[in-house]
């Protein structure tokens, strides 16, 4: 990366999470000049027998972004672990669905990736365009949107311009914040519990998900044959369970899950996430655009919010060089609003699906009640409506971009 930090760039991007690192790559790659501003220093060195606390489910459609930009093999070579069975069922009925990927004629459903292995993979890629700077540790602290470019101060001192200004800096975005754009939405009253699970089964290269009225319980099958774990319950019971001691807690999980992996040996660090479901009113404005998280978030129970922040960064991509090859001004409002059109509507949607569901099965209501069990019997008996689950939920549906395709930024449509 270069020491020397230039002033002015073609495009400010803020946060360098999953989101950002893939937006600055793909941009990168295409010759645009980037300032990537990123409050935390990214840091790579971990122990080789530890696992990340946090994993992401990684759809068709975003592990053929990460191919596009060459930072998939990266990925890989640290390791990802491949699911090919889901399982998901309701603790208060006999409701089931089995979803299996040789049913779809597909290899595997997606990939249980720790998310600092897909950092990894996106900054090796990185640090090998010499157009991308990565300025860390720093914070923005102001932004003023001009008419022929935006402005940025950090809070290292520097003065940063540039035609767009992106906000990848997660869900409590202070570049939205500064924006003055308003979000909708609600706190869902739950926390997710973290933590990685050694059981004495394998994990037979399922991902697993029980229903219980206080949230859902998912299992994800990791490369070393155990489990990555989002326990998602009242915010109460997870302070208890991480406070526990291990054997209790392996015991509460133990009693929630069943055995269907078995007994429940270990547990790794444990950590709890609060849980909101939040839009933003606006993605864009002159000069300015909002993704991943700094746009919406979702309840981790389908496992789409990053998938959903791929998909932004892959066709905000494609929007920005589509203008720069029609000599477009990439940072005008009416350029970044065909993102915005492209992708609010697909994520609104997503989003409610997710509202939907939490709220389906967190009832305890009798009609609800049969009507997830009814829901879950019909979903696992009708082939048409399970595939086209199956292809929405492996980002296989929709209108997508070219790097979702697996094509480059510059292929023909
Ligand atoms: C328990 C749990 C489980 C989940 N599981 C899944 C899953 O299986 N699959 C899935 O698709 N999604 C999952 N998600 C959602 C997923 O983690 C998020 O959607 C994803 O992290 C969003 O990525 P992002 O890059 O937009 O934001 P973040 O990951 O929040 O990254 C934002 C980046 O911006 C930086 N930053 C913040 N503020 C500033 C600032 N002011 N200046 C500079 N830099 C800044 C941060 O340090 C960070 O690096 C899960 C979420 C939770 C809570």
């Amino acid at each position: 990366m270069n020491e020397s930090v230039s002033q002015d760039y073609d495009i400010i991007i803020v946060g360098a999470g999953m989101v950002g690192a893939t937006l600055a790559c793909a941009l990168g790659q295409q010759g645009f000049r980037i300032g990537l501003i990123e409050v935390n220093e990214p840091n790579f060195d971990w122990p080789a027998d530890s696992v990340d606390q946090r994993v992401s489910a990684i759809t068709c459609a975003s592990q053929k972004i990460f191919e596009s930009i060459g930072a998939w093999p990266l990925m890989c070579k640290q390791r990802v672990s491949p699911y090919r069975d889901m399982r998901v069922w309701d603790a208060t009925g006999s409701g089931s669905v089995h979803f299996d990927c040789a049913q779809l004629g597909e290899p595997l459903l997606g990939h249980i990736v720790e998310n600092r292995v897909i950092l990894f993979g996106l900054h090796e890629q990185l640090q090998k365009l010499d157009c991308v700077d990565l300025i860390t540790p720093a914070s923005v602290t102001q932004l003023d949107i001009e008419l022929e470019q935006a402005r940025v101060a950090l809070d290292n001192g520097q003065q940063l311009t540039a035609k767009l200004v992106v906000a990848a800096d997660g869900s409590r975005s202070k570049l939205r914040e500064l924006a003055g754009i308003e979000t909708s939405g609600w706190s869902y009253e739950q926390h997710g519990v973290v933590a990685h699970i050694t059981t004495s089964k394998s994990n037979q290269e399922t991902a697993w998900q029980r229903f219980m009225p206080d949230g859902p319980l998912a299992f994800l099958p990791l490369s070393d044959d155990n489990s990555s774990i989002v326990w998602s319950t009242t915010p109460e019971h997870a302070d208890q369970l991480l406070a526990m001691d291990e054997a209790d807690f392996l015991d509460e999980l133990q009693e929630a899950f069943g055995d269907h992996l078995g007994r429940m040996l270990k547990c790794g660090p444990r950590a709890a996430f609060p849980l909101r479901m939040q839009h933003a009113k606006k993605y864009t404005l002159p000069r300015l655009a909002l993704l991943g998280d700094a746009a919406h978030t979702v309840h981790p129970l389908a496992g789409q919010g990053v998938n959903l922040g791929l998909a932004d960064a892959a066709s905000l991509a494609e929007v920005i060089v589509d203008a720069r090859q029609q000599r477009q001004d990439f940072g005008a409002h009416r350029i970044l609003r065909r993102y915005e059109r492209w992708r609010k509507g697909e994520n609104l949607a997503m989003l409610s699906t997710m509202d939907g569901f939490k709220r389906l099965f967190g009832s305890t209501q009798p009609l609800m009640k049969w009507l997830r069990n009814t829901g879950l019997h019909l979903t696992n008996s009708t082939s048409p409506l399970k595939n086209m689950i199956m292809r929405q939920a492996m980002g296989m549906e929709g209108d997508l971009s070219r790097l979702a395709k697996g094509q480059t930024l510059n292929e023909e449509q």
